[in-house]
């Protein structure tokens, strides 16, 4: 709902069987040590054990390459991964010659945000403020976010660096840093009206968003036609590359001249 479907190609990953054939070369050149080394896998690798969760920065590198994408905008939680990708091109690029592009992460002034429970805000961690949640349901969730442990009460100094409220300020509200920030360390801004501007401007900034997101869905057959007309776009620009690749590595059997 925030993207225009004219400008950019909105479609399902599946749909161009390019990223995995990319992914299948690309994980000839990888070794396993260095995806063992990843923060990602570091984490979760007591839950999730299976070659799909050890293997998916290698996707997300294919993903990334297959279009010849230069800069991707991501979270720095996902810096280490562009690192691997910009990697995984150098090494196809020094075996085969120079044809994929090495990409760069193109980071924010704000490349982390904050959930919940102030780790990096995740759906899978349940910590979210999602476009799907009502205005109501949005200032309920912002209540159960974490702030400065040390100011309990309106009156107490409180420190807004590392508070995940204070962050989403620094987006939603203009202004942050003369207007929560001061009044915070001295103590006379308190975190329940802190929370409460913030929940006013982040539902105003939503707001426009969560109304297409709505019209969208009240439209399903339309939605279709966005991911398949957007599957041919990305088919189209994915093929050139793919063809570049086949040919650097001269397996390209099916050409015919
Ligand atoms: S006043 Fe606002 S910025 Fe300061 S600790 Fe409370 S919620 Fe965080």
């Amino acid at each position: 709902a925030g993207l225009d479907p004219d400008k950019v190609a909105i479609f399902v990953q599946s749909d161009n069987p390019d990223h995995a054939e990319l992914h299948l070369i690309f994980s000839m050149l990888v070794t396993v040590p260095t995806l063992t080394r990843l923060p990602t896998y570091l984490e979760k690798k007591d839950r999730l054990d299976s070659y799909g969760f050890l293997g998916y920065p290698v996707l997300q590198a294919a993903d990334i390459c297959v279009y010849n994408a230069d800069k991707v905008p991501v979270g720095k939680d996902q810096e280490k991964h562009i690192w691997l990708a910009n990697d995984v091109a150098k090494r196809f690029n020094s075996l085969y010659g120079a044809t994929l592009v090495e990409p760069q992460g193109l980071f924010t002034e704000i490349p982390l945000i904050l959930g919940a429970d102030a780790r990096k805000m995740s759906k899978s961690y349940n910590n979210e403020i999602a476009i799907a949640m009502t205005e109501a349901e949005t200032e309920k969730k912002l209540r159960t976010f974490y702030t400065d442990p040390k100011k309990l009460r309106k009156g107490d100094p409180g420190n807004p660096d590392g508070c995940p409220i204070y962050l989403l300020h620094r987006i939603y509200t203009p202004g942050a840093a003369e207007s929560i920030a001061p009044p915070c360390r001295t103590g006379e801004l308190g975190c329940v009206e802190c929370k409460g501007r913030l929940t006013r401007n982040l539902n105003e900034s939503l707001r426009p968003i969560r109304e297409r997101r709505a019209d969208w869905i009240r439209r399903p057959a339309d939605v279709w036609n966005v991911l398949a007309h957007g599957g041919e776009k990305a088919r189209a620009r994915t093929k050139v590359v793919m063809e570049k690749v086949r040919d650097a590595m001269k397996i390209n059997y099916r050409k015919t001249t």
